[in-house]
């Protein structure tokens, strides 16, 4: 359906270079993408197949860069859901959409002679929950079927086809999900320390004019717990503010009016969600 063909791409064009800080997760995606790259070894050594990476850590810290710059790196199509995407469908809907799923990522793979499709799915906790038996059968169901289709992959297959999820609360999954042959890799994409701050406020700086008073390193420290979702509003909002007085350059007032009205927007974030 158009739905789900509108969240594809051949090409993400994310690289990891793009990703500021995160060495650790990056080079723990990259190994485990190996197994992409390597398809041919692997079967021939009889190694299970890599099905499901888990991406987990707090809000904004790159998770959906991380997916899209392993598309890049392995060349592989890009298929993109979310787990609320699911949410107040009609039984039976949600397993058809995760079919769907599959079948798209295995179309465009081939149309595009890629030897691989990563399919991401961002907010599995909304259907990979913790089953309690009462209710909620449609998301069992669509559960059930994500499970059913990374069962089936086989080592030969082609395309083969990498799931990467992504939560925020790894404690809400079903254990199910994280089984062997399932989304058996984890890996904690944390908040940025002040070094992986400068680097993420460098990466979003870099096409801006900044004024000579400006010190990222000075910014990193002043942005102690932000995200790297935030850091990208704080650089936006800075240039904005430097637009609306029509300088040329941002100065480091902007800034520090930025981090303002960003930590703002955060205090009423959490008003609203009491
Ligand atoms: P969520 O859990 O809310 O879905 P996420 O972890 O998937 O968030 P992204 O969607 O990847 O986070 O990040 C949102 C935006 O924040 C990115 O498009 C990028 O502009 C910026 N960003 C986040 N982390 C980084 C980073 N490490 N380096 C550079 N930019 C980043």
């Amino acid at each position: 359906d158009g739905k789900s063909r509108a969240h594809a791409v051949v090409k993400t064009n994310v690289k990891f270079e793009d990703i500021g800080g995160q060495e650790r997760a990056k080079n723990e995606l990259k190994e485990a993408l190996d197994f992409l790259i390597y398809q041919d070894k692997i079967e021939q050594y009889g190694i299970r197949p890599l099905k499901g990476i888990l991406l987990f850590g707090p809000p904004g810290t790159g998770k959906t860069l991380m997916a899209k710059a392993a598309a890049d790196y392995t060349d592989s199509v890009f298929v993109v859901a979310s787990g609320s995407e699911f949410v107040e469908m009609y039984v039976g809907v949600g397993a058809q959409r995760i079919r769907d799923l599959f079948d798209e990522a295995k179309m465009l793979a081939k149309r595009n002679k890629k030897n691989s499709a990563i399919i991401f799915i961002d907010e599995i906790d909304v259907i990979g929950g913790k089953r309690d038996g009462n209710g909620l059968k449609e998301y069992d169901q669509t559960l059930n079927q994500l499970l059913t289709e990374m069962d089936g992959m086989k080592a030969n297959d082609h395309p083969q086809i990498l799931v990467i999820a992504a939560t925020n609360r790894k404690d809400l999954l079903d254990p199910a999900l994280l089984r062997p042959g399932r989304f058996d890799r984890h890996i904690i994409v944390d908040l940025p320390d002040k070094n992986a701050r400068k680097k993420i406020l460098e990466i979003h700086t870099k096409s801006k004019p900044l004024a000579t008073d400006i010190d990222l390193n000075q910014l990193s420290m002043e942005t102690y717990g932000f995200s790297g979702a935030q850091l990208e509003s704080v650089a936006n909002e800075a240039a904005i503010y430097a637009l609306r007085e029509n300088k040329l350059e941002i100065t480091a007032k902007h800034f520090s009016n930025a981090i303002d009205k960003v930590l703002m927007g955060e205090q009423t974030d959490r008003e609203a969600s009491k």
